[in-house]
């Protein structure tokens, strides 16, 4: 399965074919001089793909020094346990705020029976599975951090309000920066989705870390749900945001409840089913639906 595409860096960008759908759900392979960085993981029963990137850019699993996981969501950081099996001279970097979901066995059950009620048991099995990690094998991560690659630095900015367990890669030198899910869904040739699902959502902490990634002035963003676009993403992305809170607060206000205001926007932003077939699509607009209410509940 070649590379979708190339980024600066160099870097390239592969489909795990996750989810049951191609360019969807992705991850990133950097290889350096001595170091090679896998950016977000997909889920664990997509790991073979990552086994495949790996070999096919004439590396082996002994290889891989840094895996960074942007965040502790099952699409992006799932098949960190299996990596960490395969690959014993790599170290996974996880947001602090994230890090005992996946190390601490009990807080790991707890992670997947979260999971389970967010996707329903339905769609559960493509999430994959989760073992604990060794934490002697993590680096915690609160933002300001740098993984030294290839001859440079590879920089971790903290990144919430999709989640508290999210931080960014910014690749200075190729001007890359790798968002996870702090600019939603972008997949080559279909509409801007959104990641506001629940039970973290914040748009006080987003606003403010789109402040601090539009600062750095990426020429490229990548997006693990699945493209490399330019820079400008970001404003594009920070407006469809805030009209997309600012539509729900208002239906809110004209009275409908949580079931009409789904219905409602998923009429009002129909152009979702050009990327998932109907089941899906509202699933996705009533997760990220409730991550808005739920917040907007708390601003009271
Ligand atoms: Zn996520």
């Amino acid at each position: 399965m070649p590379a979708e595409r190339k980024l600066p860096g160099p870097a390239y960008l592969y489909d795990t074919g996750g989810f049951s759908m191609e360019g969807y759900c992705g991850f990133f392979l950097l290889p350096g001089e001595d170091e090679l960085a896998i950016v977000d993981t997909g889920p664990s029963v997509t790991v073979d793909r990552v086994f495949d990137a790996i070999e096919e850019q004439g590396f082996s699993p002994e290889d891989v020094t840094d895996i960074l996981p942007t965040h502790i969501h099952l699409d992006h950081a799932g098949a960190t346990w299996r990596l960490l099996e395969e690959c014993p001279n790599a170290r996974a970097h996880i947001h602090e705020n994230g890090i005992a979901f996946l190390t601490d066995p009990e807080l790991v059950g707890k992670l997947m029976t979260s999971v389970e009620a967010a996707v329903g048991s339905e769609r559960f099995p493509q999430y994959g599975t989760l073992q604990p990690i060794d934490v002697d094998r993590t680096r915690s991560i609160a933002g300001g951090e740098t993984v030294a690659f290839g001859g440079r630095e590879l920089e971790l900015v903290d990144a919430p309000g999709h989640a508290p367990h999210q931080y960014n890669v910014f690749d200075l030198e190729a001007s890359v920066l790798y968002v996870g899910d702090a600019a939603g869904i972008r997949c080559e040739g279909r509409p801007l989705l959104m990641t506001t699902p629940p039970p973290a959502f914040d748009l006080e902490a987003w606003r403010d870390t789109l402040d601090e990634l539009e600062a750095l002035e990426p020429d490229h963003v990548a997006l693990t749900h699945f493209n490399v676009v330019d820079g400008a993403h970001l404003a594009t992305f920070r407006g469809d945001l805030e009209a997309w809170v600012d539509r729900i607060r208002e239906l809110r206000a004209e009275g409908h409840p949580f079931d009409e205001t789904v219905q409602r926007l998923m009429k009002e932003y129909d152009a979702g089913l050009e990327v998932y077939d109907e089941a899906t699509f509202r699933h996705e607009v009533r997760m990220n639906t409730r991550g808005v209410w739920d917040w907007l509940d708390e601003q009271g």
